[in-house]
């Protein structure tokens, strides 16, 4: 037999190839079925231009093992090989410059394979020894054999194959028995060749007789020679979508929507994605979109081709323009592939857009669902966004949905407050926060629902678009602040009376855990209720977002700051503060007296010091003497009303309302205010 050494000028090229592409063995199949199927397409191209003349019916490609003989062995049925391609294609072209490619790329196996489709050579990962036997479709053709055992020499000759088509016959390496296993080949098999557009087989469909599986005489054929997204749209109906999703995401509720991808110029890529139904937050999963190359899976990692925020969805997409086996960094970087990801995003925001527009029922049913992906892309993807400014959705408490311009419009007229500003109020829980937003709508205001993970930060980036747009949770100050109409109203109190009531109220409430009250004065209506609780929109949405943003963990753990904001216009509120005047009068007039010549002693003392002249030790002395006195005063003038208050039980009950209705009312309060109120009832 002719012996002759590979075209490679390098004596290592086996070695490298073992070791570099170690973790990934078992792409030698993938590479070797790969060909297989590329010889029949060959065929095919070939009757198709009319110099092939037999038939291209029963073109197949046959994988089996054989574990006494320790062999496994890929067959087809293309166009097969004659001496001098085995000599052109196997022996000369993969290696050609290679020693001084291994030398720059030692690291970076991948791109090696990437480079070079070292394809047929990923056998010597496996066997210790591959040899082809092939018989070439031209006429007159004579079946040649080739054989190599991972030395850079092999051995060629004739030999006896009756029918057209390639071997290949890898005998494995002692280290590689694992595919062997009828189970595992099988498993790679479904991995990647599962759509594969000629059959592939292995072994035979089995059925049940006389009490165990047997081979029947039908080939198993492995895979899906039509797979969806390779078909035309036109084509297909919903029911083909639904059935092929559930075919690759087994076990998954229907999808909402899918987008069918389909594009040759100016690159090819066609696909399927599914917006999956997803039924809580665990349910994310960022690897289940598929990548193929011609029907040949590649990987389920898609990092690059398809931008972030896009890989919640699921499906497969499908392009020979992807650089397959190459890094990572490598693919986010290459031009082409940003134009693949830029794609996408278009496509599925046109197809958003178009059923948002042609089926908007069926697009508010589904708002809640796809809610999450959508905002998530408005707010990675500056280009995604603008197309969704046109179609998400706004959710009004009750249930209502609008575009975000039609919302501006409806309540332009209602929530414009003085300056200008569309104000837009929202709950983010409609039962905990209901008397608020009962309180909005009795005044003819709407209030939108909010709940969605990515709502705190979707609206901060509507505000940061709509210059004149604020977003104010419902409950976040008394409404007459929150839509400001007109200037202030005239203060309702004296000024003594206002520091009257509001450290009567101070003084009163009980320690809540985790929360700090700052008590103030709003002039609401008398309908209005008397007290109500109020939490910062600011401070709160800082909060929320630190949940999602590690380095704001500071806002996170401050305490939560409530307003309490008395009416001054309510009857109670009025009648608490005539009683507390009346009352206290005797008592704290002579305190109060004190207090206010303190303060002039203090200010007069201060102005020794004004024209940066230095002050007296002495003076100094009194001024901080005086400053304590003062202090102690406040707290006497404090312990008075506190202990006013403490016999005063409506400003308990109003208290204990307020936090009842905000669900911060628990365990021993509680309690207090249920006997209280059943008193009230004698
Ligand atoms: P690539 O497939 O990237 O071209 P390979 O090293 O896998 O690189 O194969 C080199 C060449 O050998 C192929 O282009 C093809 O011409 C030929 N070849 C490999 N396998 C087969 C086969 N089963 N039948 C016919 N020709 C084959």
């Amino acid at each position: 037999m002719p012996k002759g050494t590979i075209g490679v000028t390098t004596n290592n090229i086996f070695p490298v190839i073992k070791k570099f592409l170690y973790s990934d063995h078992e792409i030698f199949l993938r590479e070797l079925v790969s060909n297989a199927v590329d010889a029949t397409q060959k065929l095919k191209t070939l009757a198709g231009a009319g110099e092939f003349k037999g038939s291209t019916e029963d073109l197949k490609v046959n994988i089996s093992v054989d574990k006494e003989a320790g062999t496994l062995t890929v067959s087809d049925s293309g166009i097969g090989m004659t001496a001098e391609e085995i000599d052109k294609y196997i022996n000369q072209i993969a290696f050609s410059g290679a020693e001084e490619f291994l030398e720059k790329y030692k690291d970076t196996a991948n791109a090696i394979i990437g480079h070079f489709g070292l394809g047929f050579y990923s056998a010597f990962m496996v066997a210790k020894k591959v040899e082809i036997r092939t018989l070439s479709w031209q006429e007159g053709a004579k079946a040649v054999s080739w054989t190599c055992d991972g030395s850079p020499e092999f051995e060629m000759g004739d030999c006896c194959k009756a029918e057209r088509g390639t071997d290949i016959i890898l005998t494995l390496d002692e280290e590689e028995k694992e595919f062997l296993e009828p189970a595992r080949i099988e498993g790679l098999l479904r991995k990647y060749c599962r759509f594969l557009p000629v059959p592939i087989i292995f072994g035979k469909e089995q059925e049940w007789k006389d009490g165990k599986y047997v081979d029947t005489d039908k080939d198993k054929v492995i895979n899906d020679i039509e797979p969806l997204w390779a078909r035309m749209p036109a084509d297909l109906k919903d029911e083909d979508y639904l059935k092929f999703y559930h075919a690759i995401e087994p076990g998954q509720d229907d999808p909402l929507f899918w987008i069918h991808l389909n594009v040759d110029y100016p690159f090819t890529l066609t696909g399927i994605l599914y917006f999956p139904k997803i039924k809580n937050n665990l349910d994310i999963r960022k690897d289940r979109i598929q990548l193929y190359c011609n029907q040949v899976y590649v990987t389920d990692s898609v990092e690059g081709v398809v931008p972030d925020w896009l890989m919640l969805l699921q499906g497969v997409i499908d392009s020979p323009d992807i650089p397959l086996n190459v890094s990572r960094s490598y693919l986010q970087s290459d031009r082409a592939v940003k134009k693949i990801s830029t794609y996408i995003t278009k496509k599925v925001a046109a197809r958003l857009e178009e059923i948002a527009k042609n089926q908007p029922e069926e697009f508010e049913k589904k708002w809640n669902d796809i809610k999450i992906f959508i905002e998530y892309g408005m707010l990675s993807d500056e280009k995604f966004c603008e197309s969704g400014l046109k179609f998400a959705l706004l959710e009004s408490t009750d249930g209502k949905y609008f575009k975000i311009e039609d919302y501006r419009k409806l309540i332009e007229g209602e929530q414009t407050d003085k300056d200008g500003n569309l104000i837009c109020l929202y709950a983010t829980d409609k039962e905990a926060q209901y008397a608020y937003v009962k309180a909005a709508t009795d005044k003819g205001y709407d209030v939108l629902l909010m709940n969605g993970e990515l709502d705190v930060p979707f609206v901060g980036m509507l505000e940061q678009k709509n210059e004149k747009m604020r977003f104010v949770r419902v409950d976040s100050d008394v409404l007459d602040n929150l839509i400001r109409k007109q200037e202030d109203n005239k203060p309702q109190f004296t000024p003594e009376q206002a520091e009257l009531v509001q450290s009567l109220f101070k003084s009163q409430i009980p320690p809540v855990e985790k929360a700090e009250f700052m008590v103030s004065l709003a002039a609401m209506s008398p309908d209005d209720k008397p007290l109500v609780i109020t939490q910062a929109e600011y401070m709160r949405r800082m909060k929320d977002m630190a949940r999602f943003q590690p380095g704001m963990s500071f806002y996170g753990e401050m305490p939560d700051m409530y307003g309490m904001v008395l009416n001054t216009k309510h009857p109670l509120i009025q009648k608490i503060v005539d009683l507390a005047e009346k009352s206290l009068e005797a008592e704290l007039k002579p305190v109060n007296e004190e207090i206010s010549a303190t303060h002039n002693v203090i200010n007069a003392l201060r102005d020794l010091d004004k024209d940066g002249k230095e002050m007296p030790e002495d003076k100094k002395k009194e001024l901080e003497d005086k400053r304590k006195e003062l202090e102690d005063l406040r707290q006497k003038k404090e312990g008075i009303i506190t202990a006013y208050g403490a016999g005063e039980s409506r400003v308990h009950q109003l208290i204990d309302i307020a936090l009842l209705s905000n669900n911060m009312l628990k365990g021993e309060g509680l309690d207090r205010f249920l006997k209280r109120s059943i008193g009230l009832l004698k």
